[in-house]
């Protein structure tokens, strides 16, 4: 773990001063971390039916989509307004400064059905608490929030369903 975690690098002051971003894109680009992350994930749900696997824009596209078709699941899109074509449910939920939205399209989950949600990363937990009420909503069963990597100084994880949060990387 401690050689995937060293191929993820800190951009300091971005997306604006006084942030340390963690850049992924660095794991992703490199074939044998990448292939690696991608089984680790997957072998955790090995055994647990699943019937999609969300991906929320964007980067949780990259992660979310690998592990569907290794789960042999489907993949569905949760997306920032205006992207998704057809009727959508959507849910606004705070940030630091303002508000964010994300939406899903009625039709994607259907009652009962398995759901698990990946991202690339957990940070404040915001973003994941709000797809979670998206899927509950929706009716969908949660399986899991899946995440590459967590800050876990930030206690995103409090804000999740309690033994419903997995992530690889530990910052
Ligand atoms: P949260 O809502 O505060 O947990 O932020 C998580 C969301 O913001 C995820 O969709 C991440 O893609 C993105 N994010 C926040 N911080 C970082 C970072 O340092 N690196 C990559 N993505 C980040």
């Amino acid at each position: 773990m401690d050689e995937l975690k060293s191929i993820i690098r800190d951009i300091h002051d971005f997306p604006k001063k006084g942030i340390v971003f963690k850049d992924i894109t660095t794991l992703l680009q490199d074939a044998k971390s990448y292939h690696r992350m991608i089984d680790l994930l997957s072998h955790h749900y090995i055994g647990k039916h699943v019937d999609k696997v969300i991906g929320v824009e964007a980067r949780g596209f990259i992660i979310g989509s690998a592990l569907a078709y290794k789960l042999g699941a489907g993949i569905v899109l949760v997306r920032k307004p205006g992207k998704l074509p057809s009727e959508t449910f959507s849910k606004t939920y705070a940030l630091e400064y303002g508000t964010d939205t994300l939406e899903i399209h009625k039709d994607a989950i259907k009652p009962g059905e398995r759901i698990l949600i990946a991202d690339d990363l957990l940070a404040t937990g915001g973003t994941m608490a709000a797809v979670v009420d998206l899927v509950q909503s929706m009716g969908g069963e949660l399986v899991d929030c899946c995440f590459m990597a967590e800050l876990e100084f930030l206690e995103g994880r409090k804000r999740l369903p309690e033994g419903k949060v997995f992530s690889l990387l530990k910052f």
